[in-house]
């Protein structure tokens, strides 16, 4: 019978990418906890209409990227693309910003997005991300920058980029918008068909196009960086002074937009030259309009993503050594009655305990440990049995001696060398 395996872009993961999985959310967790961020969960499938609204209809993601089906009662659903636009719901829907002052929270778990599977890019993959609503000060869009710096820094991530740039707000984008179509029209027959489009609903999304010949058109434009309004203006200048108050670099990277219509002011990515064609791996930004937008109270909000598929990737190998390894070879139908009380009292001294299910000859069992890399083996036999006493052999030096029979008291003496 033919085999049935994961969907395409859909992956088991295991071993020692889930290792890093769990060194990159214990690591994520001690510093959001240190910065006092309250972790939530959310869920998987929302309304089509949430992303729409929020992410923007002119988006790749929403244009192209949504796994969307229409469910049995014919409501339009879809699997989460990002974490924000559930973050935004959460937040208006429990009434936050009625019971805050300021409300600080993250999430982890996996997101969907239709495009072509390669390296660094699934169709399921996952996000650690970051909510912070009701701040409009520059300090906290440099905090979450600190954030990040501390993270990578204790998983020893070596070489990455923090890029920076601000968007603006409605009035900078408004009378920058004009100049931009100016500049392009007159370039129309070197841009791809999809910026065609963006060029008609959402200039600035030309900016993001990977395609080689629309950068190089973008090469000479005019920049929104260099047209922003003074508040914005003024709130990047800030944004930088506190960076340099945690004493991080960052690179301007002028012709940094996101790939979501929400953002405004702060954008920033965090770039490694290690991943090749997909580079970023975490972003993020300022999105202070988007809570209204979404129905709810003005509210000033700053986030970001980590792509955790791609800093994994980035993460060294443990070095970490686990415990010693221990192995217990029983003999005889009496020994085998032992089994189950030292499995106990290993596992209540917090020691791992290795052992045949199918127990047979000791010399099958030492072979056997020594397949699993025992560091020690425990023998018992009706000789062992006889005198009360278990025996310890090192599997390092070859070293034997015996320990009392009594579970407890053998696996004390054990917890001493393991
Ligand atoms: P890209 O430019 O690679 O398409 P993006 O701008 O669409 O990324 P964001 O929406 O900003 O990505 O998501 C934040 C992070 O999530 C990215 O920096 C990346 O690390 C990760 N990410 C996004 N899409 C995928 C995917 N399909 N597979 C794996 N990781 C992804
Ligand atoms: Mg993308």
């Amino acid at each position: 019978m033919e085999k049935i395996r994961t969907l395409r872009g859909f992956r088991d993961i295991f071993g020692e990418e889930l290792d890093k999985f769990r060194r990159i959310e214990s690591v994520f967790r001690k510093y959001s906890g240190l910065l006092g961020f309250r972790e939530v969960e959310l869920p998987v499938l929302e309304k089509t209409e949430l992303f729409v609204r929020s992410i923007g209809d002119t988006t790749d993601i929403v244009e192209k990227e949504m796994f969307t089906f229409t469910d049995v009662g014919g409501d339009s659903l879809t699997m989460r693309p990002e974490a924000t636009a559930g973050m935004v719901r959460s937040y208006l829907q429990e009434g936050l910003y009625a019971t805050e002052r300021m409300t600080k929270v993250s999430s982890i778990g996996p997101m969907f997005r239709h495009e072509r599977p390669q390296k660094g890019r699934y169709r399921e993959f996952h996000q650690i991300d970051v909510e912070v609503f009701g701040v409009k000060e520059a300090l906290v869009d440099a905090e979450l920058i600190f954030m990040i710096r501390m993270i990578l820094d204790e998983l020893g991530v070596g070489r990455y980029r923090i890029e920076v740039n601000s968007v603006g707000c409605k009035t900078c984008r408004e009378s920058f918008r004009r100049v931009l179509i100016a500049y392009f029209e007159t370039r129309k027959d070197q841009l791809c068909e999809d910026c065609l489009r963006r060029l008609e609903r959402n200039p600035l999304r030309i900016f993001d196009c990977k395609n080689e010949q629309c950068i190089r058109v973008t090469g000479d434009s005019p920049l929104l960086f260099d047209s922003l309004c003074g508040e914005c203006r003024d709130h990047f200048g800030l944004f930088q002074g506190h960076l340099r108050g945690f004493g991080i670099d960052v690179e301007i990277n002028k012709r940094l937009v996101r790939g979501l219509d929400y953002y405004t002011k702060t954008v920033f990515e965090v770039t490694s030259d290690d991943l090749g064609a997909q580079k970023a791996f975490i972003a993020g930004g300022r999105y202070d309009n988007l809570v209204e937008e979404m129905g709810g109270p003005a509210t000033a909000g700053i986030g970001f993503a980590i792509g955790v598929e791609r800093l994994a990737m980035l993460v060294p190998s443990s070095v970490e050594k686990d415990g010693k390894r221990c192995f217990l070879a029983c003999v005889g139908d009496r020994a085998k009655g032992y089994l189950v009380p030292f499995l106990k009292a290993c596992v209540a001294a917090g020691i791992t305990l290795k052992y045949a299910y199918d127990a047979k000859s000791l010399k099958a069992q030492m072979r056997y440990a020594d397949n699993l890399k025992c560091d020690f083996v425990l023998i018992l036999g009706d000789d062992e049995i006889g005198k009360g006493v278990i025996t310890l052999r090192n599997m390092t030096d070859k070293s034997q001696r015996e320990l009392p029979l009594d579970p407890k008291k053998a696996v004390e003496e054990l917890g001493a060398l393991a």
